[in-house]
């Protein structure tokens, strides 16, 4: 809602960013991811540019979108002038570099397409030197402030809830895809925008395939189920999974979900100020080398999520990131062996001043249905 409070929000990000694009002497950076446009200013639509001065000209933030989102852009857009362009906003936003007499301009390297470049570099040529910046806002946002987290936890969960319309929907021969669409139906119910992404059911032997988006197939009789989802809740993500067995598991399986469940927990231990990205993935990847299972785990240990599903810091292998306060990571190894099945458990953890914090409030002992 249009309130003081986030108008305080979007303009303390703003100057956050500024600062730390001074000292590589950009005059103002031009901002096309939208996730990032919506943290900046608060716009929550899908077309839209946000220009950030860092020399004082323009005098404050522009925002430029078409005139689909001109009642939207009203309502959402804080800290920023909002300018309804007739022509493409890549175009008129050309004119206000110039205009201001911008130098030298900062642009997204991960999401420019190279029309959009080459347009900018075409029109902007002899007056305005391109500068690719990678990642600057990506690096405000892996610390939240109190009230992204609050929306986090919210997110967290509608999610957890949707945990017990699976177990209630599941049942051999109902297919992995019905399943998901009850979760998905009741995370519409309990007031989510939408699923952060594609809901993976993936049941037997497809368990053993790290992203099994649910498919036509029906449950089978017997073996491991991998449920991965989550939810978006105004704007920030969830993530989590859990793996449940229908009919009795065998000895190897119960082995296979034990040895993930010390993993998983030796990796939620590991987190805290100061440890790094690739401690925390190590915890987990020397847990299943110790029980025998490291070669089955061939993916890096958890991800940030916010206003994406996946976002920095990345918890993998050798990665020197230090984990602050406010960070919002993923715990989530797995172990996947061919033609037997499948095993993965994920966490959103918060990192806090003295250790960590679980959100996923959800149980891990092995539900058999
Ligand atoms: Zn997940
Ligand atoms: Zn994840």
């Amino acid at each position: 809602m249009a309130d003081h409070h986030s108008l305080m929000e979007y303009a303390g990000r703003q100057k956050r960013l500024v600062a730390g694009l001074r000292p590589d002497g950009v005059d103002a950076l031009l901002i096309t991811h939208l996730p990032n446009v919506r943290y900046l200013c608060g716009f929550s639509g899908t077309a839209g540019v946000l220009l950030v001065p860092a020399s004082g000209r323009p005098a404050k933030p522009i925002f430029y979108t078409d005139g689909r989102y001109a009642q939207q852009a009203a309502n959402e857009v804080h800290g920023a002038k909002v300018v309804i362009t007739k022509k493409a906003p890549l175009n008129e936003t050309c004119e206000a570099i110039t205009r201001a007499k911008i130098k030298v301009l900062g642009f997204e390297t991960e999401h420019l397409s190279y029309s959009a470049y080459r347009l900018l570099s075409q029109t902007l040529r002899g007056k305005v030197r391109l500068k690719p910046m990678a990642g600057s806002v990506e690096l405000l946002r892996v610390n939240k402030d109190q009230g992204e987290i609050e929306q986090i936890r919210a997110s967290v969960l509608v999610a957890a809830s949707l945990f017990q319309t699976a177990l209630t929907a599941i049942r051999p021969g109902v297919t992995e895809s019905l399943v998901a669409g009850e979760m998905e139906l009741q995370a519409r119910r309990a007031g989510a925008e939408k699923m952060s992404f594609d809901t993976i059911v993936a049941a037997g032997a497809r368990s053993a395939l790290p992203h099994g988006r649910a498919s036509l197939q029906p449950i089978p009789g017997n073996g491991f189920i991998i449920l991965d989802w989550g939810v978006i809740l105004a704007g920030y993500c969830s993530d989590m999974t859990r793996t449940v067995h229908v009919g009795a598991a065998s000895a190897t399986h119960l082995r296979m979900y034990q040895a993930v469940r010390e993993a998983q927990w030796a990796s939620v231990e590991a987190v805290r100020p100061g440890a790094t990205t690739g401690e925390v993935d190590r915890a987990a990847r020397e847990m299943l080398k110790k029980s025998g299972f490291g070669t089955y785990f061939t993916h890096s240990t958890g991800h940030g999520v916010g206003l994406e599903v996946h976002e920095a810091p990345r918890l993998a292998k050798d990665q020197t990131q230090r984990l602050t306060p406010g960070m919002v990571v993923t715990i989530e190894p797995g172990v996947y062996i061919p033609d037997e099945g499948g095993v993965r458990i994920e966490d959103m953890v918060l990192v806090t001043e003295s250790g960590r914090e679980v959100l996923t409030p959800t149980t891990k002992d092995l539900i058999t249905l």
